[in-house]
């Protein structure tokens, strides 16, 4: 089954569910990607610091499918934000991935207290331009700064992927981004399974006869968010994408927003300053 696509700002569309490889072995990712590709997801969200992309590569090659019906999107590592560096590890992700082009190239976190996340913003600019990355966006962006990007360059993001779950419902930032018509990417999307456990995300599952995953993935895709859950196990592998058979109510939508705690899981992107 094909799963329902939102369109990004330039027209290019994205499944809005995905496959995530972050925390994968780089040995481990061409199975794990291979099992996605047969359950059914076309749409793998990969980074130059998880060193998994050449796994991704290698899956799309053996999986015989058509590089027009498969979406990978990586994203810029920390350590080169200046802008040759950029374009250099640009290059070295298409290399690793072995294709001609990523429809979706990301900064991965802003890093303002380390670099000028805008120069590189225009390095990315320059890739687009060349037609190698079919959309750019960025990761990790707090409202500051998507609105010196807004202010201070061209190309408005297509993305900006951040960690949104009930804990962290992340109201302003996405309110912003959907009025600039940048599409949320919701990483962490189960709370690294923090939010599986909850009482009421239990209750509404109940209701419906589901499982608490798909109740939280259904709360992501009702909102217009981009999810790609991350799991190796096949059986949560199929749960996680039989998430379109059901709908959840506005009620349902209203009790989960509730449970904003706006409690992080990963790091706060104000303070984050790792150059792996
Ligand atoms: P997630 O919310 O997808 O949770 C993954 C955890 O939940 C794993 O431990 C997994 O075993 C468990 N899980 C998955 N499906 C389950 C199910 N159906 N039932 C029970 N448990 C289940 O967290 P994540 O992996 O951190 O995020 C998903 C993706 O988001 C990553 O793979 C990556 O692509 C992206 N990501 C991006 C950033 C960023 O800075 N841009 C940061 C973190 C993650």
């Amino acid at each position: 089954m094909r799963t329902p696509h939102v369109t990004l700002n330039n027209g290019v569309k994205i499944p809005q569910l995905g496959f995530g490889v972050f925390q994968i072995p780089p040995d481990e990712t061409k199975d794990a990607v291979l099992q996605a590709f047969e359950v059914g997801y076309r749409h793998i969200d990969t980074a130059q610091s998880y060193r998994n992309e050449r796994g991704v590569g290698e899956a799309l090659a053996e999986s015989g499918l058509d590089r027009a019906d498969v979406f990978v999107t990586s994203k810029l590592n920390n350590a080169a934000h200046a802008p040759q560096a950029a374009r250099d590890a640009f290059d070295r992700t298409l290399d690793q991935l072995g294709t001609e082009y990523v429809d979706l190239f990301l900064i991965h976190w802003p890093l303002a207290m380390l670099s000028d996340y805008v120069e590189t913003w225009r390095a990315l600019e320059d890739v687009y331009a060349s037609g190698r990355a079919k959309a750019i966006g960025v990761s990790n962006f707090q409202r500051a700064h998507l609105r010196r990007l807004l202010d201070e360059t061209t190309v408005v993001p297509a993305v900006n992927q951040i960690e949104v779950h009930p804990y962290l419902t992340q109201t302003g930032l996405r309110a912003l981004a959907f009025e600039h018509g940048i599409a949320v990417e919701a990483w962490s999307p189960l709370g690294q399974g923090a939010v599986l456990g909850d009482e009421t995300i239990a209750r509404i599952a109940h209701a419906h006869d589901r499982t608490p995953a798909q109740v939280i993935l259904r709360w992501h895709l009702q909102h217009g968010h981009v999810v790609f859950p991350k799991s190796v196990t096949r059986a949560r592998v199929e749960e996680n994408f039989d998430v379109f058979g059901f709908e959840l109510t506005a009620e349902d939508l209203t009790d989960i927003d509730g449970l904003n705690r706006d409690e992080r899981t990963g790091p706060d992107p104000d303070t984050f300053d790792r150059m792996p």
